[in-house]
């Protein structure tokens, strides 16, 4: 009996020691986290979105293998159905009569082989086949001809035992895609290796702050996963990378930090007046970069920036600008190492994302824009 106790003593505090090492891994701390609902759930990103939908599917293999990689514009995700089934559906509702006339397919090869796509609408309450697709090729496209509808459903007919797998699916009216978001709005990479999408919806742009006009503007990365896997916090030596290819336009090779009372003058006088403009801000040593297509990104808070970083200068996806750092913080004035994180801003067409969108929502977004 003893031995017993002592042994399962033994074991709770191995559990202990291997989740305070990180050992056990929680998935909360992977920036990829899938905030996407399993089988069914909404397209809506407010000013973002081309047209804002809600979907369906018959099946998933898992979450991360689900419905939102249809529409993601990233050939490199798939929805994956499951094998014990021998038609696999995508229904799509775009809440108000449409005008479509083509659908576009993107079968993976891994993909069991599909017999024939069916493309239907709701009509009464019965599905009405439009049109159907005989041994499609992987990729293809079928015309709807001058359709108006609101509901479509899509039938993927295989045989069973092997997972149906699609990479993309479209619906168009001509060659604007009406399930996608804007190719411009995606393929941009993280700004720091193993970066971590925070949890806390604090940290998200359009968070309440009691200063800069009310809102948080930026996306704070406070930690990120180092090659060991096991997450750590942003340290002075942790680099900033470019999220993607584009022109610097700013970049405060000459910053000089504010002092002790600037610091409190401006924090106070922000309290009880809005922000119009600030020659000295909270944001520190900055760079901003113009991706071109409406949106640019700035980097706040840097201890440093790359040596020969001028306006004008042309920069790469991935390609280091500068480390982390708490200039424009209290904490750069009091000389500690507290608060060092990278607030990254991302605007497009002249709004910073998150004016108007739910956490959620961002968190959706987010994962469209960083595709690596
Ligand atoms: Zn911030």
């Amino acid at each position: 009996m003893k031995i017993f106790i002592l042994k399962y003593v033994l074991f709770i505090i191995l559990i202990l020691v291997l989740l305070k090492c990180n050992i056990i891994a929680d998935s909360r701390y992977l920036y990829n986290k899938n905030y996407f609902i399993q089988n069914t759930d909404e397209i809506n990103f407010g000013r973002l979105s081309i047209v804002s939908f809600k979907y369906t599917v018959s099946n998933c293999n898992s979450q991360n293998d689900c419905a939102h990689n249809l529409f993601d514009g990233n050939r490199n995700t798939e929805w994956i159905g499951i094998k014990e089934s021998d038609i696999e559906s995508v229904t799509i509702d775009f809440g108000s009569k449409r005008l479509l006339n083509n659908v576009r397919w993107d079968i993976s090869p891994n993909s069991a082989v599909v017999n024939e796509i069916q493309i239907q609408v709701l009509h009464r309450n019965e599905w009405k086949t439009l049109s159907s697709v005989m041994s499609p090729a992987l990729q293809g496209i079928a015309e709807i001809v001058s359709t108006d509808a609101s509901i479509i459903k899509i039938n993927f007919i295989k045989s069973e035992g092997e997972n149906l797998s699609i990479r993309q699916l479209s619906i168009l009216l001509n060659e604007s895609n009406l399930t996608g978001i804007s190719p411009r709005l995606t393929s941009y990479s993280l700004p720091t290796f193993g970066a971590v999408i925070p949890e806390d919806d604090y940290y998200l742009p359009g968070a309440p702050r009691k200063y800069r006009n009310g809102f948080h503007k930026g996306l704070d990365f406070n930690s990120y996963i180092g090659a060991d896997q096991i997450e750590q916090k942003m340290k002075l030596t942790t680099p900033i990378l470019a999220i993607g290819s584009g022109e610097i336009v700013r970049v405060d090779n000459d910053y000089i930090p504010m002092s002790l009372n600037e610091y409190n003058d401006i924090t106070q006088y922000n309290q009880t007046h809005p922000v119009t403009y600030v020659d000295k801000d909270f944001g520190g040593r900055q760079i901003w970069i113009d991706h071109k297509n409406g949106i640019m990104s700035s980097y706040n808070h840097l201890s440093s920036i790359v040596k020969n970083i001028k306006i004008g200068t042309k920069i790469a996806r991935g390609e280091i600008i500068g480390y982390a750092g708490n200039s424009g913080l209290i904490s750069e004035i009091k000389s500690s190492k507290d608060q060092i994180h990278l607030h990254l801003e991302l605007w497009i067409d002249g709004e910073y994302l998150g004016n108007d969108m739910k956490p959620i929502q961002i968190r959706k977004f987010l994962q469209y824009f960083f595709t690596e």
